[in-house]
């Protein structure tokens, strides 16, 4: 089956009682029992929910994988990754990540004796020399947030195999989707997505998701997820799976228009530098057009004139561009990550890595793309 397909029937059955296309809403939290233990495959919706089970079933056909995990948000379905960790235990991730995600390691985890290592994955040599005998997981992010950075996912996971075959890669999938690029298929061993962005696409719910291709590893995130209990709920997963079914068509258009938008910003006179994997400019140019079959709707670019003031008097002036957290859905946002965004990593920290105060970060939406360069265009006219 090919993606635009799967998108739309991947894992998909019609529900069985009465032949319905989309599955129902089971709001339910548990199931009757003809006998003490005997039951239709559901015991209790914190283990498992026909609707979730059919988003799961979706979830592992777009990314490739034999099983996938739907979870209440992002954060949460990171959260069950970690938990398979020991104190001791080495973790190498990149040096530009989602600001939560940097926040959860550091002040979450690292007081229950992970040691977190934080390594610009542009190159893979960083990371293969971050590698010890302590290491038990790479978690990568590509493209970043939100710089952009390319990591080359297949030579990541090639060399780190080569030292350790029992090292789990993880990839947050977030900014690419499927559409452009399939983690497990490049030798990742999970595969992380916060679904309130491009999965989701339509900025109405929170949720978070996990796929994998190998049964025993499944058999260990099933498990936490049942443990701890970080579930997504039936009338969210039904709302998710609506939002797979288009994600292709979605996809090809914030492509289209993110292009655009980049290619407008990079030959406007106020602009200093525009951070966009698509531009033949952009450092890691070639990695993408290897490792993504497109480009996607993500963003980001400096102000030539670099004080804050500049920053606000274009992040007020946009009038299809909303200021506001998150992205991925259709309509286009606008987002402060100093403010915003990354206001959760230490200055010292974003300063090394370039996130100034002139960022600007666009979550480029599925609109008209006239109207999107000229409200652009007038908000930098201020
Ligand atoms: C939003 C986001 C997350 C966190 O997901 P939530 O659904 O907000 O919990 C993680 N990674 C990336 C790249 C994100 O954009």
């Amino acid at each position: 089956m090919k993606f635009n397909t799967k998108t739309i029937h991947g894992g998909q059955k019609h529900e069985a009682s009465t032949g319905a296309i989309m599955p129902p809403i089971f709001q339910t939290s548990t199931y009757a029992q003809a006998s003490p233990g005997q039951h239709k495959g559901y015991g209790y919706s914190r283990s498992a929910n026909p609707t979730r089970t059919a988003l799961e079933d979706s979830f592992a056909a777009i990314e490739n994988g034999t099983h996938g995990f739907a979870f209440s948000s992002g954060m949460s379905a990171i959260d069950c990754v970690l938990r398979r960790l020991k104190p001791g235990d080495h973790v190498i991730a990149g040096d530009d990540l989602y600001g939560g995600t940097y926040r959860m390691f550091k002040q979450l985890f690292e007081k229950y004796g992970l040691k977190f290592q934080f390594v610009d994955m542009d190159s893979t040599d960083n990371v293969r020399k971050a590698i010890t005998e302590k290491t038990q997981l790479i978690w990568i992010e590509t493209p970043t947030n939100p710089l952009m950075k390319i990591a080359d996912i297949k030579e990541i996971c090639k060399a780190t195999k080569a030292i350790n075959s029992a090292i789990t890669i993880a990839v947050d999938n977030t900014f690419a989707t499927p559409y452009l690029q399939r983690p497990l298929d490049l030798g990742a061993d999970i595969v992380m997505h916060s679904a309130t962005k491009y999965l989701g696409g339509h900025s109405d719910l929170i949720m978070g998701a996990l796929m994998v291709k190998d049964a025993s590893l499944a058999e260990e995130l099933h498990f936490i997820q049942f443990a701890a209990g970080a579930i997504a709920g039936p009338m969210d997963s039904f709302l998710a799976l609506r939002g797979v079914k288009t994600l292709h068509l979605r996809m090809q258009r914030h492509c289209e228009n993110g292009k655009a938008v980049a290619a407008f910003l990079s030959s406007h006179p106020k602009v200093e530098t525009v951070y966009y994997p698509g531009l033949e400019s952009h450092p890691n140019y070639s990695i993408a057009k290897k490792q993504m079959d497109d480009f996607g709707g993500m963003v980001s670019f400096k102000l030539k004139d670099q004080s804050k003031a500049a920053a606000f008097l274009f992040l007020e002036n946009t009038k299809v561009f909303a200021l506001a957290e998150s992205l991925g859905g259709v309509e286009s946002l606008v987002n402060h990550p100093v403010t915003m965004s990354h206001a959760s990593i230490p200055e010292a920290e974003r300063l090394k890595i370039g996130i100034t105060d002139s960022l600007i970060r666009l979550s480029v939406g599925i609109e008209d793309i006239e109207d999107l360069i000229e409200d652009l265009d007038s908000a930098l006219s201020q």
